[in-house]
């Protein structure tokens, strides 16, 4: 008797959280024959927020779904990422970014947060996915061993043959899965973001080179960094600043920031900044949270194969290297394709913990660069720092270079990755009996 075909519309996928992760998720798997239903918490679709690199690993996953010319259209394509001496301007290092956009066949682009949500938003509807907001689930409405969810406030009980958990640093299908709430640990860093008119800008003869070159511009100090870059008609400004790890000091979500203190704290940057700084209005800071590397005793699966977690969910990181969301996409790529490959719907387990083997381990290295690199950019002042502002300056990019996303050998790991093909390979692997086994 053959295996017995189950169409793929039937197979209903629950995504909880529509953010980047969860949107592009639920993209993927429409384009691979499911049923897909999202539960945002939110009444409504965020349109507040700031800018957003994305690189070209992400945006490869965004081309497969046909959202990249639309992106492309509200972004910036930025030609260089530029590192400079946060005292005296000092250009220390600039990495040309279009040639890799012709190497990776895709570009890094930065774009408004708001942005990018409403195109996928657009997208996943176009593409008939069920998007349900002001639905918010608690790890108590979590049923692991039955396979559903009750809904926080509601008599409703959901069921669906996989729910993918992309509820971001807190998730609470994480904390089902685990079994515990994650601690958060204080990384010693906020960041303070700021928008301004890029109109504005160019009111000021000495800035406006900087809305014109339409660079990424990285000043790096002590403990801190400031990273600035343009989003279509808007200037977008990330401060990186220490802060303290009392957890009494720890706070979630957004602060408003008085921008008068901030600017008497960049007393010795160079005028650059802090004239950019003075045309800002309004400013909110986030906290930074140690991020976690899972090993095998918290798993992003369950054992009956109809939970996992993406994204942020599964691995949070900093954002030095511009690359969580980029990291999330991908894994939420990697996951829709090996369940589109399984199309008797067979094997959902198994793929589940290919997924989960896949995305561990690379999420695991790209978490520890991102660490290195803000060690790296946000040296103290002294020796060390001097003898890598020389690397910087006389070396050409290579393994060890103080900008990894210069380094060749990293770069081509990190922005070569290609989800699909990976799958595929894994896949293949799974399915492959060797001669003569029977
Ligand atoms: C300052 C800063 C700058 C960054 N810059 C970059 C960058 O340039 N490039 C990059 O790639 N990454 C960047 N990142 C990281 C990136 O923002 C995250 O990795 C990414 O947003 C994670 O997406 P996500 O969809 O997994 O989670 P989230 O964006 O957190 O989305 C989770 C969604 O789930 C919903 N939700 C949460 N709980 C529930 C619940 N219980 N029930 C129902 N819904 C729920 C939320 O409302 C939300 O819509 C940056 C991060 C920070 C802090």
């Amino acid at each position: 008797m053959g295996t017995p075909k189950i169409s793929l519309s039937n197979f209903h996928v629950c995504i909880i959280g529509g953010g980047v992760v969860g949107l592009t998720g639920s993209i993927l798997l429409r384009q691979q024959g499911f049923k897909v239903t999202v539960l945002e918490r939110d009444a409504a679709l965020h349109t507040t927020g700031a800018g957003i690199q994305l690189h070209p690993n992400a945006v490869r996953v965004l081309q497969d779904i046909n959202v990249y010319e639309k992106i492309k259209s509200k972004s910036v394509i930025p030609p260089s990422i530029v590192l400079k001496d946060y005292r005296t301007g000092q250009t220390l290092h600039t990495q040309d970014l279009l040639e890799p956009a012709v190497k990776y066949g895709a570009p890094l682009l930065t774009l408004h947060r708001a942005h990018l949500r409403e195109l996928l938003y657009d997208e996943a509807h176009a593409h008939g996915v069920e998007i349900r907001h002001g639905i918010k689930i608690d790890t108590a409405g979590i049923d692991l061993i039955n396979g559903e969810i009750k809904l926080h406030g509601s008599l409703e009980t959901l069921k669906a043959d996989l729910f993918i958990g992309a509820d971001g640093a807190q998730s609470v299908v994480r904390e089902a899965l685990g079994g515990r709430k994650e601690t958060a640990i204080p990384h010693g860093k906020i960041v303070n973001r700021i928008l301004v008119e890029e109109s504005a800008i160019m009111e000021i003869p000495r800035l406006r080179y900087l809305v014109q070159g339409h660079d990424i511009n990285v000043w790096l100090g002590p403990e801190c960094e400031a990273v600035t870059y343009g989003l279509d008609g808007i200037f977008n400004i990330a401060l990186t600043w220490p802060w303290s790890t009392d957890p009494k000091d720890m706070f979630f979500g957004a602060q408003t920031v008085d921008l008068d203190d901030l600017h008497l704290k960049l007393g010795t940057w160079e005028p650059d900044v802090r004239d950019l700084l003075g045309l800002g209005t309004d400013c909110l800071r986030w906290m930074f949270f140690e991020p976690v590397i899972d090993d095998e005793n918290m798993p992003w699966v369950d054992d009956l194969g109809k939970f996992c977690i993406v994204g942020d969910a599964a691995h949070r990181g900093l954002p030095y290297l511009g690359q969580g969301a980029a990291a999330g996409i991908e894994s939420v790529a990697v996951l829709a394709y090996l369940l589109g490959k399984d199309k008797n719907r067979q094997h959902v387990k198994d793929c589940l913990n290919i997924y989960q083997r896949l995305r561990k381990e690379r999420t695991a290295h790209v978490i520890r660069a991102t660490l290195k690199t803000g060690r790296l950019w946000q040296m103290q002042d002294g020796p060390l720092k001097d003898e890598r502002d020389r690397e910087f300056l006389n070396d050409t990019p290579s393994v060890g270079y103080p900008n990894p996303l210069a380094d060749p050998f990293f770069q081509s790991w990190l922005w070569g990755f290609d989800a699909r093909k990976a799958a595929e390979n894994a896949w293949a692997a799974y399915q492959y009996i060797p001669e003569g086994s029977t």
